[in-house]
């Protein structure tokens, strides 16, 4: 049995941590030992960004999905959902509140939803860029084909984000109907890489059968993959799901894997995600000491921002965008970082 502060120390040095490492981390409840782990993942983080913190404003811009992932609050069979697209006009003025805010980088996220065919989509992304050049756009838009990711980058797109859920091929099947494959899931990723985006993968902690030799697969896969940033929040049940009757993942269990995640990836982008600050009222902050880097308040108009429920009791819903960048300035201020006017773009290559 070695002792955690050392195996911290290594994985550190390491740059890599082994299952047996992992798990010994995972299974850790004493409270001097996660410190220890937090604030080293802390150090690491302050050594390469400082005490900045980059935003992301993220607009949800539709929520009609033609998928029907089990965890998932808008998933096609969920008739509770009341189904809204923001109009191009809407996409535009959360835009200009975002820029007014000093927001330098807009997240795009949605369901699949067909009425956002490539032709709509690169429309909409070479309005924004034309008007906001400085601005880096993020899709998350979920499985397309390589040429239509092709397409959304030559319009001006930037990065993407895709989670890839899990790694592992059954538990990816536990959480996904028959017509969604990892296999596609990851190849979207690695063409996703290969065009030339900046990359974020990732996955919910604690999702219905989940267990550490999953997660251990998850650490691998984003070592083989490297992207640029990897997206990670406790899985929160939806009442109208089918998993609204399972456990959540836990702040403390999110906490760890910010954490290693930054010690084997000292560069990557990080974020302190909403579903974090829904677990816990510090969760943001929890997370940032913890080593995360990003967040991303956001920009939705109020009116849709309740029908955008991936999963239950999701946090600033009846926030207008300034209210939610000032709230989260704030919190990050009081425990000691800044939020710069930066696209904070991935220092990776
Ligand atoms: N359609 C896009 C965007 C999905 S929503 C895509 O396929 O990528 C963004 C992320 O929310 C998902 O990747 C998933 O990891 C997360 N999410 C969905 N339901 C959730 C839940 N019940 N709890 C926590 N996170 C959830």
């Amino acid at each position: 049995m070695g002792n955690i502060r050392e195996i911290v120390d290594k994985v550190k040095r390491r740059q890599d941590i082994t299952l047996e490492e992992f798990r010994m981390i995972m299974e850790t409840a004493s409270k001097e030992e996660m410190d220890y782990l937090a604030s080293t993942a802390r150090e690491v983080t302050d050594s390469i960004y400082g005490k900045n913190v980059y935003v992301r404003g993220l607009i949800e811009f539709t929520n009609f999905c033609r998928n029907d992932c089990y965890y998932c609050g808008i998933r096609r069979s969920n008739k509770e959902a009341e189904r809204y697209r923001l109009t191009e006009e809407q996409i535009m003025e959360c835009c200009q509140m975002g820029y007014e805010l000093g927001f330098r980088t807009f997240v795009l996220q949605g369901g699949e939803d067909p009425y956002f065919t490539d032709d709509r989509i690169c429309k909409l992304i070479k309005k924004i860029k034309k008007i906001y050049e400085d601005c880096a756009i993020t899709l998350s838009i979920g499985e397309k084909s390589r040429a239509s990711y092709e397409r959304y980058f030559e319009a001006g797109a930037d990065r993407y984000l895709l989670r890839h859920e899990t790694a592992n091929e059954c538990h990816y099947r536990k959480l996904h109907p028959a017509e969604l494959s990892l296999e596609n899931r990851k190849r979207c990723l690695w063409n996703l890489k290969e065009i030339g985006y900046q990359v974020g993968a990732g996955f919910m902690v604690g999702s219905p059968g989940q267990t550490m030799e999953t997660l251990y697969e998850d650490i691998r896969f984003i070592k083989e993959l490297q992207p640029h940033m990897v997206g990670i929040g406790p899985f929160i049940p939806q009442h109208s799901t089918p998993f609204k009757g399972e456990k959540a993942g836990t702040l403390e269990e999110t906490l760890k894997l910010l954490s290693i995640i930054r010690l084997i990836h000292p560069k990557v982008l990080l974020p302190a995600t909403t579903a974090l600050g829904t677990m816990h009222p510090m969760g943001r902050e929890k997370g940032i000491l913890a080593g995360a880097n990003v967040v991303m308040p956001n920009l939705s108009p109020v009116s849709v921002r309740k029908k955008y429920e991936l999963y239950d009791n999701k946090i600033c819903t009846g926030d207008e965008a300034a209210e939610c960048k000032n709230c989260l300035q704030s919190r990050m201020e009081k425990i000691g970082y800044t939020i710069p006017v930066d696209r904070g773009d991935s220092q990776l290559p």
